[in-house]
């Protein structure tokens, strides 16, 4: 077996041990096997029940379409969709692919979806040729139907550690292994803080994105090492790196088992000043790694992955036992609540196609845009959250603020919620706090409004990055371009910092820059007090805080703020933390 290495970005740091297992993913990778002339009976009857399923969930749409808040088009779309579904050259000339061939299902699908869109290319007309996109789209639904979905990744092998190999995955298809255990995760594409580099670092295990074609090079079962600390991984080790290999994962967990002995040291710099160190949360069951690393709060729970990997929206209900769960679970503690941030690479199944997506969805309809864009949707949630302040220390939080009117309109709404309440006898927390997070460039230089208006302000590096760059965070083919040290990054966050202190208004930071080591210094220089991150960071940031003099770091601190080159900046970084 021939030994190589491949290289990406390292998303998630330690090192795993254990075998491949390729992901296919939808259309993309659509496998292809032969199935015995017995079961083709029950192939075509697989793909027919996909169908259905499809079927069934169109109609449910399109019942759901009763308010006026709908626009018509949203109707005529479905009635295309329905139309396209139950044509014979899709419903039936798949189940003639699998009879002919003897191929499963997925495959006749994928193969008659190919002849389909070859035929709408040839078309003159331009209007007809672009339904191509709808057909893609409704094959693409049964394909996940057929595929599994949700649920489409493999359980890992129950005797070696399982390392999973995929062309790409969506933030959906990662946070399924938080219950699937997998060792470690690779992709081919991905950046550096994709929602999806995001869950994988969530959930503790080493991860590595931007690999280009490593679902192409490897082969399931065969032996990999992934460091994701070193952005490497290794195939087919020989002996002798596997050996140095196991000793250098030994290290690391051992590390990370002594630290363990900070979780409820309070965290305080070497001068007296005193850190709120708070956890980043996607679903309530985060709550358990959260206390167990120390936080002192949740200072994000990025409440949009409730809606993720599922059939239907969570309703008020369902939504109210989640965020009570996390408040309860918190006992006292502040637990933030971000509404959601929906949109851009966060797209629930039901609104495939729905949703009024621009080709950049970053700069598109994404987080509060969507949610003023969708009153009902967002007044169930703000009921929901309301209700569960009753259970806890709740706060919300707005995500991607730009314009006073999306304040004012999103404060006019949580009023109407809590007089919705009112009416009811429901109880809830009156004197919720409303904050905002501070994600464009725009909410900086424009503070004021933020200030006046909202109790607290977090912000959320990943988008500000992004946003005051223009780098798609997504997209590994600009990913070295993404650079959270950028003079223009530190100077937006040392104004919001500062801003906000001078006028008494908490503020944190809850984007992956606050679980950065090598920057906890340099936040506590610039003001910071709050920071929120992966509960997995929790502990070697404490430990960093315990080893800080804010006072003797002001001057070096300073001349990082003035430095406007980048080497002489990362210099001076390092000088800090030397
Ligand atoms: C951020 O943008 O920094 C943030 C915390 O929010 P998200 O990563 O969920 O967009
Ligand atoms: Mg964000």
């Amino acid at each position: 077996m021939v030994s190589f290495a491949l290289h990406g970005i390292g998303v998630s740091g330690g090192i795993a041990i254990g075998r491949a297992q390729l992901v296919s993913h939808a259309t993309r990778e659509v496998a292809h096997y032969t199935i015995p002339r017995e079961q083709v009976h029950a192939e075509i009857a697989r793909f027919d029940s996909a169908v259905r399923d499809v079927q069934r969930e169109l109609e449910g749409l399109h019942s759901a379409l009763t308010s006026g808040d709908v626009p018509g088009e949203f109707g005529a779309f479905l009635d295309v969709h329905w139309m396209i579904l139950n044509d014979p050259t899709l419903s039936e000339a798949p189940k003639r692919i699998i009879a002919e061939q003897q191929c499963n299902a997925e495959w006749a699908l994928a193969r008659q979806m190919g002849v389909l869109v070859d035929q709408f290319d040839q078309i003159e007309d331009a209007y007809l040729r672009e339904r191509k996109a709808d057909v893609v789209q409704v094959a693409e639904r049964v394909l996940k139907r057929l595929m599994g979905r949700p649920g489409t990744l493999p359980a890992p092998s129950a005797e070696e550690q399982t390392i999973l190999v995929a062309h790409d995955l969506s933030p959906a298809d990662v946070i399924q292994f938080k219950h699937h255990h997998f060792a470690a995760f690779l992709t081919d594409l991905g950046g550096v803080t994709s929602h999806t580099a995001i869950v994988a670092r969530s959930l503790n295990v080493p991860a590595v994105v931007a690999t280009h074609n490593a679902r192409q090079l490897i082969r399931d079962g065969e032996m990999l090492i992934v460091d994701g600390t070193h952005h490497v991984v290794i195939v087919n080790p020989d002996r002798a790196v596997l050996a140095e290999y196991r000793l250098r994962q030994n290290e690391f967990d051992l590390a990370r088992q002594k630290l363990k002995r900070l979780r409820s040291k309070r965290a305080e710099t070497l001068d007296g000043e005193h850190v709120e160190l708070q956890a980043n949360i996607e679903l309530p069951e985060d709550v358990g790694p959260a206390l167990a690393n120390g936080a002192t709060g949740i200072g994000l729970f990025r409440s949009e992955f409730l809606f993720l990997n599922r059939q239907g929206l969570p309703g008020e209900d369902e939504q109210f036992e989640a965020y009570r769960k996390v408040a309860k679970g918190m006992q006292g503690k502040p637990v933030t609540i971000r509404t959601f941030d929906l949109g851009a690479d966060k797209q629930p199944e039901e609104f495939d196609g729905l949703a009024r997506v621009a080709p950049n969805p970053a700069l598109g309809l994404r987080a509060v845009r969507f949610c003023l864009a969708e009153p009902r949707l967002f007044l169930t949630q703000l009921r929901a959250i309301l209700r569960a302040t009753h259970y806890g220390n709740v706060r919300i939080l707005i995500p991607m603020l730009a314009t006073v009117s999306e304040i004012d309109q999103t404060l006019a709404l949580i009023a109407r919620a809590k007089e919705s309440l009112r009416e009811q006898d429901i109880p809830f927390n009156a004197d919720v706090e409303v904050g905002g997070m501070i994600e464009i460039p725009a909410a900086v230089l424009a503070i004021g409004a933020f200030l006046r208006k909202l109790d607290f302000l977090s912000i959320g590096t990943n988008d500000l990055i992004q946003y005051t760059l223009a780098v798609d965070r997504a997209d590994e083919a600009v990913s070295h371009l993404y650079d959270p040290l950028h003079p223009a990054v530190l100077r937006l966050i040392g104004l919001a910092i500062g801003g906000a202190t001078k006028a008494g208004v908490p503020i944190a930071v809850c984007g992956e820059m606050a679980g950065e080591i090598q920057l906890t210094r340099l936040f506590l220089g610039l003001g910071l007090r709050e920071f929120s991150m992966h509960p997995s960071q929790l502990l070697g940031v404490k430990k960093r805080v315990l080893q800080t003099n804010v006072k003797t770091s002001m001057p070096l601190v300073e001349r990082i703020r003035r430095a406007d080159d980048p080497e002489r900046l990362a210099l001076l970084l390092a000088k800090l933390n030397a």
